[in-house]
């Protein structure tokens, strides 16, 4: 049973926040507004999910918020430790904010969220990185308030990097970027220990929230006007294995779909091994379960999945796909695969190019392995070479794009509902949308119609979008 943050624990949280706002007043009256806090995201939607709750404690504590580090007089970084290409990122952004601080010495920089929670970074930034005011991992999330008072009072960087296998903090103030979708974690933490990723060691163990904690935050959201709710675990499928009451996902997501006001449910991410019948027969059953289904299979090959300690063939993978599409109409299937495993040779990466070609996903998000200190892959040798490796991802890629816009050239004449987010980013005369597929639809409207959902004539198709008009 998944440990609870109690509401003493919670209340003595809380009771930072009175310290902060004096110390936020003296700030107004002698610089004649209130300090800006700047909350970057790194990494996955867990971080996205994160960020907005570190926004609504700062909100909570009499914060204003900005989107710029120059104006920044609080930063939060919340991190990402997935991959090393994050990691160097994160450190590039922290030697921009050493220089802004040396003009601007109140400037308090905190960082948290996985990468952080690996002790060798946390020393690192500790004895390399002194500017930085205070390092928090995952699982202190709800300290925040406390953390943040006593880091303006410490001369010294402040550690918070605890590893015990985590627990859940209910209630916490949350400040939610979009008005119309939201993120909702089911569960946190990960027992799968694929070999090559960092996540079991830097969130802990898996934990279900109680069903009741998420029909009540939706029921909230639906209020608010949210229709659209993503729900979020490291793998789903193990839903409730340790809760006492027996629910699984499969019985969360029927839930879900009665309640009132939301319209359209997403989820992300399940696990191949444990993905099956039940879940697939609640997508059908459930109408407002959207047919999407995001399903990472890593690799082609039998032998780099056990390597990986992924605990599924590649025949069993594309009999759970294809069960799933016959049974779900429309479905669109994305996934994740990576390229360069250390055990990989030229033959294993030939059987991921044919699993693309005979899966025929929507979309891919593929990486290049990284070694990540402390998983059991990293102490493995490398078959190929960087540069085969390089050259295996963007064969991938184009085997991938071709199918991309296949995949998106059949929508062409359809007539899709899409929930409409605002104003592309690209160009201002377009709106972006998304179909419950979760293809992104860019048409000529009003942006009155931010946040409705309407149907759009599909005109055109590429790699990555498409393109429609009202009907
Ligand atoms: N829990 C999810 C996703 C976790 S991380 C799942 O199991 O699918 C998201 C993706 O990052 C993974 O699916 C994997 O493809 C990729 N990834 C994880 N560790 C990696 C590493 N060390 N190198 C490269 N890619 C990695
Ligand atoms: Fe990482 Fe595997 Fe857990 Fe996903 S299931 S978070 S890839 S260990």
């Amino acid at each position: 049973m998944a440990q609870y943050i109690n509401n003493d624990e919670m209340m003595r949280v809380a009771s930072f926040y009175e310290p902060l706002r004096q110390r936020n007043l003296l700030f107004e009256q002698e610089f004649g507004r209130k300090p800006r806090a700047v909350v970057e995201t790194h990494g996955c939607q867990q971080n996205e999910n994160d960020s907005e709750r570190l926004r609504g404690m700062l909100a909570e504590a009499g914060y204003d918020f900005s989107d710029d580090i120059n104006d920044a007089d609080v930063v939060v970084f919340n991190t990402c430790a997935v991959r090393e290409n994050a990691e160097d990122k994160i450190f590039g952004r922290i030697g921009i904010l050493k220089h802004i601080k040396e003009h601007k010495p109140h400037m308090l920089i905190a960082l948290c969220g996985c990468m952080v929670q690996q002790q060798h970074i946390a020393e690192k930034i500790r004895t390399v990185h002194p500017q930085v005011d205070l390092v928090f991992g995952p699982h202190a999330l709800y300290r925040f308030p406390e953390l943040l008072e006593k880091a303006y009072k410490s001369r010294k960087t402040l550690l918070s990097v605890d590893d015990s296998d985590g627990a859940i903090a209910e209630d916490m103030p949350v400040m939610r970027e979009d008005a119309h979708k939201a993120w909702v974690s089911v569960m946190y933490g990960c027992n799968n220990f694929c070999t090559y990723c960092v996540v079991p060691y830097v969130r802990g163990r898996e934990r279900s929230r109680k069903p009741e904690c998420i029909i009540s935050e939706i029921e909230e959201l639906a209020r608010d006007g949210v229709g659209e709710i993503t729900l979020l675990g490291q793998n789903v499928n193990s839903y409730g294995k340790d809760l006492e009451e027996d629910i699984d996902f499969a019985d969360l997501i029927r839930r879900v779909n009665d309640i009132e006001g939301i319209e359209r449910i997403r989820f992300m991410t399940s696990h191949p091994k444990d993905f099956g019948d039940r879940l697939i027969d609640a997508m059908a059953e459930c109408d407002k379960v959207c047919p999407q289904l995001h399903l990472p299979f890593q690799s082609g090959s039998d032998k780099v999945l056990a390597d990986m300690n992924r605990r599924y063939t590649r025949a069993e993978y594309l009999e759970k796909l294809n069960k799933a599409k016959a049974r779900i109409p429309n479905l669109a299937l994305t996934t994740d695969i990576i390229v360069g495993f250390p055990t990989e040779t030229q033959a294993d990466f030939e059987d991921t190019v044919s699993l693309l070609e005979e899966a025929e996903f929507d979309m891919i998000f593929s990486f290049i392995y990284s070694r990540r200190v402390g998983t059991p892959a990293a102490k493995m040798e490398s078959v190929l070479s960087d540069e085969q490796i390089h050259k295996n991802f963007e064969r991938m890629l184009s085997v991938q794009n071709e199918i991309s816009r296949r995949k998106n050239e059949a929508y062409v004449g359809r007539v899709c509902r899409v929930l409409v987010d605002g104003e592309s980013k690209t160009d201002s005369k377009m709106l972006t949308s998304r179909t419950d597929t979760g293809k992104i639809v860019n048409f000529a409207g009003d942006k009155s119609l931010a946040g409705k959902y309407i149907d759009v004539k599909i005109t055109k198709a590429q790699t990555w979008s498409l393109y429609g008009e009202l009907v």
